[in-house]
């Protein structure tokens, strides 16, 4: 979301200001630091920032420093105690005010213009439409989230939940696919909370807006991130038939414990997580499955660690993203009283991912030999004659071949794992 996020505010940038992109920040003239603040971690990474960012403005004192992003939602102004060269301070639904808040800054006799509020749809109606040229593209359709597990900060600092209007989002869908955009990666916080009307009024959820994206020219491939398991509908299964829709699975659990789940406030149980899982699998068989685990939840005993565990053993997944919880300013979770010492959170956290790590690399070790279908992104970071790609189970693969090749489906025999990466030969276009 946040690329998504960054992105746009380039595009902002670009057609109000007429600004063009450097990464020298020697050479700018403004200095934009969009944030995330889920973790503690990724917080503590933007004061770093800018802090290095001061040196440069204490020598070119012009420089206008931003900080966008749900740090600078969560803090708002308070940023300047700790960061006082920053200028202007702005929300993740404040992206497109950025153009007025420059002017403000130059035009009126203000110090430091702040702006973290919820105008909500209003971005999307001012931000302008990108002219960025890539094969898959973010295309973002709900914002923002109105569950509040009680570890999450997301709700305070995005907003709650709401939705884009259908037909917006089927024109930009279109508008994408006529530049160029061979996948669509729908983004949300909870993608699969999203609900509209369509042009007659009926109403319609993600499932209809993955069928109506899949007859759009040109478009291949539909991804989608994140998803809910409690909004997760039979429309939504039943959607698995639509050989577009990709075929991995990016499905947030948390924890393999009732009792965590619900003193998370996740409002559903294990069973209803796995029950989705069956009837997914009965319609896609090989469907690769991943998820997020928080470890070290407050009062996470170790049978209940214990659970998450055998939980993963069952449920066998291609990846995961797993997390030790980091206790959010304003959230319920971080009233609880913390008992586990950090060795036993982190010695936790390496035994999932240890066990994560043996299941995706036999997901991997299975596609060697077979030919997969992938939509070549780019020329590879390490080699200028190899290209890479995403396999339809969102596997990254490099192999020797041409740049003509990219935006293009191809068919690529999987000859080889090599540390995380799968290695293969192209074999004609798909
Ligand atoms: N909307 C998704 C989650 C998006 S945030 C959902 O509700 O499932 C991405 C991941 O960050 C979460 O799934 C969770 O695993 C992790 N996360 C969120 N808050 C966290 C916290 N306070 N500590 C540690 N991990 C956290």
């Amino acid at each position: 979301m946040n690329v998504y996020d960054s992105d746009k505010l380039t595009d902002v940038l670009k057609v109000n200001l007429k600004m063009v992109e450097t990464n020298d920040p020697q050479d700018a003239d403004l200095l934009l630091l969009n944030t995330c603040s889920i973790r503690e971690k990724a917080q503590e990474k933007v004061f770093h920032q800018l802090g290095r960012w001061k040196k440069i403005k204490d020598n070119k004192p012009d420089i206008l420093i931003a900080v966008g992003g749900c740090v600078a939602s969560q803090e708002g102004k308070s940023i300047k105690s700790r960061a006082p060269s920053v200028d202007i301070i702005f929300g993740p639904q404040t992206i497109h005010r950025i153009p007025k808040m420059i002017k403000e800054l130059s035009l009126l006799d203000v110090k430091t213009a702040v702006d973290v509020s919820f105008p909500e749809i209003e971005k999307f109606d001012y931000l302008p439409t990108s002219d960025k040229k890539a094969p898959s593209a973010y295309l973002s359709i709900m914002e923002g989230c109105s569950k509040y597990c009680t570890f999450c900060v997301v709700p305070y600092t995005r907003g709650e939940e709401f939705n884009r209007r259908f037909d917006d989002i089927i024109n930009e869908a279109m508008q994408l696919s006529t530049q160029g955009a061979r996948e669509i990666v729908l983004l949300g916080q909870n993608v699969n909370a999203y609900k509209s009307n369509d042009y007659d009024g009926n109403p319609v959820g993600l499932s209809d807006l993955i069928r109506y994206i899949s007859h759009i020219d040109g478009i291949d491939r539909i991804r989608y991130t994140t998803s809910h398991p409690i909004d997760f509908s039979q429309d939504l299964i039943s959607e698995y038939k639509n050989p577009k829709l990709a075929n991995n699975l990016h499905l947030p659990i948390q924890s393999g414990s009732d009792l965590i789940l619900s003193k998370m406030k996740r409002k559903h149980t294990v069973l209803e997580y796995k029950s989705i899982i069956r009837k997914v699998r009965e319609i896609r068989p090989d469907i690769h499955l991943s998820s997020d685990f928080i470890v070290g939840y407050p009062g996470e005993s170790n049978y209940e660690f214990q659970k998450t565990l055998d939980f993963i053993s069952e449920l066998n997944f291609s990846d995961a993203y797993s997390f030790i919880y980091s206790p959010r300013p304003g959230t319920p979770a971080a009233q609880e009283f913390d008992s586990l010492s950090d060795k036993v959170k982190s010695d936790r956290l390496k035994e999932l991912k240890d066990l994560i790590k043996n299941q995706s690399l036999s997901y991997s070790e299975k596609m060697v030999g077979k030919t997969e279908r992938v939509l070549v992104e780019g020329v590879s970071l390490k080699r200028s004659t190899e290209v890479f790609g995403r396999t339809d189970n969102n596997k990254v693969i490099n192999f020797s071949g041409d740049r003509e090749l990219i935006s293009k489906f191809v068919d690529v025999r999987i000859d080889e794992m090599r540390t995380n990466t799968l290695h293969g030969t192209y074999l004609n276009i798909s």
